[in-house]
């Protein structure tokens, strides 16, 4: 394991200055970052500081120059993993955050029962969007706090292990994105890029799927943002020796139909189980198929999507992920009986007040819905509720009658759901004409100049 740790400064310098540069829209110096960056994740700079400075890069941006010296600070603020030892590719996959997106919980123990390693490092919700971290704890004992040697063991073990940050492994996201998530500064396309590579870059891996979401549910909303920011990852991931692909996605509506975190990990035991809504075994089976592929384990993405086919249908693939659960401390019973995982004490629908079809979704509205349930975070000390969520029963393009219900809300408490109630009747558009054009789920790919 490596500790190329990021160094003390040889000039002081001023964190006010530092804001203040920023703010007028100057770059920063590599210096200035590296001790920023430093500074805060030992806690000689205090959360208010920081949050001017985020605030002003989501403001001003940065040079590509700043944001690779910024993911690799963030990067060096813990260890890199050297996993060189595991006797095959290291490959894993990495959102930048979407509304119902249980795809991690799927690819990595697929990926690892195709034959390769995924040590995955994830993030907790942010804003509005879900976290594979919150998910996976939702399921009883599920310990995501693996010390480094721990991880290694149950990679050791089973071929895939999912933890997030840690106090070794990548510690300056883990506050920048605590704090992001609550002070409005996760939309910045050089903030992404370095949380996401930093994470990714520490895990010592060979090769790295980006899913980049666009759409109302995205951070991203306009495609062209998606583009930009998948290319400016693919280069970052790139430059530090990595095959990287991105793929762009659709995230106009939540993917699949649970929204929340204990439901969402029923789906994605089903997805495991051969079922699940066709969108979410439809991602999950064009992303294992480029890691598979990258990885060496397949001649092409579509031979990477034919293996991913066979180890779901022979059951190969869920007993992995049972596997993993186990290693990690968590409950297996869950995985044949979803009963046992936790659900809210009520549900309530939400029902459409008129007919027509469901012309436009606001997804962002559906993630925020679920958040104010107590499915994520509104500050930074909230604790997430992992029984809380939504069960859609209208999509993109659906028919609906009036008195029909658009979605299922299930709670825990009266308030809460009242507000997410006014949330989903407003993120439902419904109009007469029946007319709405589809978009792919996979929009496009982004490869980078390395890639097979
Ligand atoms: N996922 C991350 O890990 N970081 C971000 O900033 C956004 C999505």
């Amino acid at each position: 394991m490596n500790q190329p740790r990021a160094s003390e400064p040889s000039v002081p310098i001023s964190v006010v200055d530092v804001i203040r540069k920023k703010r007028d829209g100057r770059g920063l110096s590599r210096a200035e970052i590296e001790y920023l960056v430093h500074a805060y994740t030992i806690g000689e700079i205090p959360d208010y500081q920081v949050s001017a400075w985020l605030m002003a890069v989501v403001l001003r941006g940065m040079t590509r120059s700043e944001t690779s010296a910024l993911t690799d600070a963030m990067l060096r603020s813990g260890e890199v993993l050297d996993l060189s030892d595991l006797p095959a590719r290291k490959v894993d996959k990495h959102s930048t955050g979407g509304v119902g997106d249980k795809t991690s919980l799927v690819l990595a123990p697929l990926v690892a029962a195709g034959g390769l390693f995924v040590p995955m490092i994830s993030g907790r919700g942010l804003g509005h969007t879900g976290g594979t971290l919150d998910k996976l704890e939702s399921i009883p004992g599920f310990n995501v706090n693996l010390s480094v040697p721990q991880f290694r063991g149950v990679l050791n073990a089973c071929g895939c292990a999912m933890i997030g940050q840690t106090s070794q492994i990548a510690p300056a996201d883990r506050k920048l994105y605590a704090l992001r998530d609550v002070t409005g500064t996760v939309e910045s396309p050089y903030l992404i890029c370095a949380s996401i590579m930093s994470k990714k870059l520490a895990e010592g891996i060979d090769a790295l799927v980006l899913d980049v979401k666009t759409g109302s549910g995205a951070f991203m909303k306009q495609e062209q943002d998606a583009v930009f920011l998948a290319e400016l990852m693919v280069e970052t991931g790139e430059r530090m020796g990595k095959t990287v692909v991105a793929l762009i996605t659709n995230m106009d509506q939540p993917l699949g139909l649970k929204v929340g975190n204990s439901i969402e990990v029923e789906e994605a035991i089903e997805v495991l189980r051969g079922d699940g809504p066709e969108d979410v075994r439809e991602l999950c089976l064009e992303l294992a198929g480029w890691m598979l592929h990258l990885g060496g384990a397949a001649d092409t993405v579509p031979h990477g999507k034919t293996i991913a086919e066979q180890l779901i249908v022979s059951g190969k693939a869920l007993e992995r992920f049972r596997q993993m659960v186990a290693l990690h401390g968590g409950d297996v019973r869950v995985i044949d009986n979803p009963d046992l995982l936790s659900h809210s004490k009520h549900q309530s629908d939400v029902v459409s007040a008129k007919d027509g079809h469901i012309t436009a979704i606001n997804c962002e509205a559906i993630g925020t819905a679920c958040v104010a349930l107590g499915g994520g975070r509104e500050k930074k000390e909230d604790s997430v509720d992992p029984a809380v969520g939504i069960v859609l029963h209208r999509r993109l393009g659906d028919p609906v009658t009036a008195g029909e219900p658009l979605c299922t809300i299930h709670h825990n408490s009266e308030t809460r759901a009242t507000r997410a109630t006014k949330l989903l009747l407003e993120s439902y558009q419904i109009s007469d004409s029946p007319a709405v054009a589809k978009k792919p789920l996979i929009h496009r790919v982004i490869r980078g100049t390395g890639e097979k």
